[in-house]
C-alpha cells in the first residue's frame, strides 16, 4: 500500500504557512514503513521542531485510474483519522534549498493513523468536524466543508498521475493550528466526538 498527503488544502493553513492557496492539489506520498499505529510514538532525535498536522484520511477500496471526480465516491468506503507528522525544521530546510520533502514528511511512524475507520455513510462527509486535542486541550480543529479540494476531486486528480489500490490511505490536508510535540505530550484525535487515536509521545 501507499500513503498519499495532500498539502495546503485549507486555506488557514496556507495562511500559517505564509504559502499561497494552491489553484491544484498538492500532493507527496510516505512509504508504507511511514505508518504508526497507536499508541507510544518515539520522538525522532533528527528533528528540534516536530509538528503535528490532523488530518482525515481515506481508505482506498478499489484499484482505479483516471477516476472521473462523479465517480470517486465509489472507490473509498471508510473514513479515518491520522497525523501527517512533519519535521518542519528540516522541511524548511528543503523547501530553501528546493529539495524534496521526504526527509521531513517520510520517516518511520511519521504517518500515524487510528485503529478505528468510520463507514462513510454514517457520516457527512461535506462538512464533518474533526479535531485533535494535545494533554485534552483542543490544538487544532476544522470540517471538511474549508477544504479547498473535496475527497472526490482529490481522488479525481491524483488518479490522473497514480494508480489506487486497496487499501492506499490518502491524508486530506491539515486545517490551522499545526504545532510542535514534545515528550510527555498525549495526543487525541476526534471525528465529531468519537475518539479515533490516543497516541503519547515518548
Ligand atoms: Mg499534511
Amino acid at each position: 500500500m501507499k500513503i498519499i498527503c495532500i498539502g495546503r488544502n485549507y486555506a488557514d493553513h496556507a495562511k500559517e504557512m505564509n504559502s499561497p492557496v494552491p489553484k491544484e492539489p498538492i500532493f507527496f506520498m510516505k512509504p508504507d514503513t511511514a505508518l504508526h499505529r497507536e499508541v507510544d510514538f518515539y520522538l525522532p532525535d533528527f528533528t528540534k521542531d516536530l509538528q503535528h498536522e490532523i488530518e482525515v484520511v481515506v481508505k482506498i477500496n478499489r484499484v482505479g485510474k483516471n477516476i472521473a471526480p462523479e465517480f470517486a465516491s465509489g472507490y473509498y468506503a471508510e473514513i479515518g483519522l491520522g497525523i501527517d507528522f512533519t519535521a518542519r525544521d528540516i522541511q524548511k530546510h528543503c523547501k530553501e534549498n528546493g529539495l524534496p520533502w521526504e526527509k521531513a514528511k517520510a520517516f518511520d511512524s511519521s504517518a500515524v493513523i487510528g485503529n478505528t475507520f468510520l463507514d462513510k455513510s454514517t457520516l457527512n462527509l461535506a462538512n464533518m468536524e474533526f479535531s485533535l486535542t494535545n494533554n485534552d486541550v483542543v490544538v487544532q480543529k476544522g470540517t471538511t466543508a474549508d477544504m479547498i479540494f473535496s475527497i472526490d476531486q482529490l481522488i479525481a486528480h491524483i488518479s490522473k498521475y497514480v494508480t489506487l489500490k486497496v487499501g492506499d490511505l490518502i491524508y486530506t490536508g491539515t486545517p490551522e493550528g499545526v504545532a510542535s510535540v514534545k515528550i510527555g505530550d498525549k495526543l487525541s484525535g476526534f471525528i465529531g466526538d468519537q475518539k479515533l487515536f490516543d497516541l503519547k509521545v515518548r
